[in-house]
């Protein structure tokens, strides 16, 4: 799963990104409404965190277009401790959530969980793949009678190849779907990661295709 921060202050955006790490969540971070809306209409995300003072468009601006095009992403609104008008309009308008500036990083991450198991009711947070089940919520990965938490980016591979089974990913498009925005990417990054998820379970768990990329099979062989 991956997240979106929009947030236009650089040290709490950083906060909010260390946050979903604890949940075990990568993010792209948008620093305006307009470039928040752009990611969203392009990208599907797990969770949205979300400031409501941005420049040009609001953060309530943000919140009432996406709810009014049907997007219902989960959505965790941050605000200053003497916004409380905008908070509770942030819930009526359909937030799932909010945090206070300033907030704890744990905090936050135990929220996320939250808002995650919350909507796990309405949304199902499990995904199968062959022989190969996921929990998006809460991160475990079962293969094989085997069921392991991994971290956040072994996990991110996993997903990325189960959402679409027995499709060829190649190390670009991993990479693309595993790495926020303008994040360092290491050459051997996508090798390591499949590498230690083989050694967890087994290595049959992903497949490799010579020179194209790695898949998940889709059907039961
Ligand atoms: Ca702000």
């Amino acid at each position: 799963m991956r997240a979106l921060v929009i947030e236009d202050d650089p040290t709490i955006g950083s906060g909010l990104r260390r946050g979903l790490a604890r949940a075990g969540i990568s993010a792209d971070w948008a620093k305006d409404g307009v470039s928040g809306l752009e990611a969203l209409a392009t990208t599907q995300y797990g969770v949205v965190l979300l400031d409501l003072g941005l420049p040009g468009l609001s953060g309530l601006d943000i919140l009432t277009s996406m709810r009014r095009g049907k997007d219902q992403t989960p959505v965790i609104v941050v605000t200053a401790r003497d916004e409380v008008e905008s908070r509770i309009s942030g819930l009526d308008l359909g937030a799932d959530d909010y945090i206070v500036k300033p907030f704890d990083v744990d905090e936050l991450a135990a929220r996320i969980r939250a808002v995650l198991r919350r909507r796990g009711g309405h949304v199902s947070t499990r995904m199968e793949c062959g022989e190969v089940s996921l929990d998006l919520a809460s991160h475990v990965v079962s293969y094989r009678g085997i069921e392991i938490v991994l971290s956040a980016r072994e996990f991110g591979l996993v997903e990325a190849l189960a959402e679409r089974p027995g499709t060829i990913l190649s190390r670009g498009q991993l990479e693309e779907k595993l790495y926020g925005w303008g994040e360092e990417v290491e050459s051997n990054a996508i090798d390591a990661l499949i590498y230690s998820i083989r050694k967890k379970f087994d290595k049959d768990i992903i497949r490799n295709i010579r020179g194209v990329g790695w898949a998940i099979p889709g059907k039961l062989s």
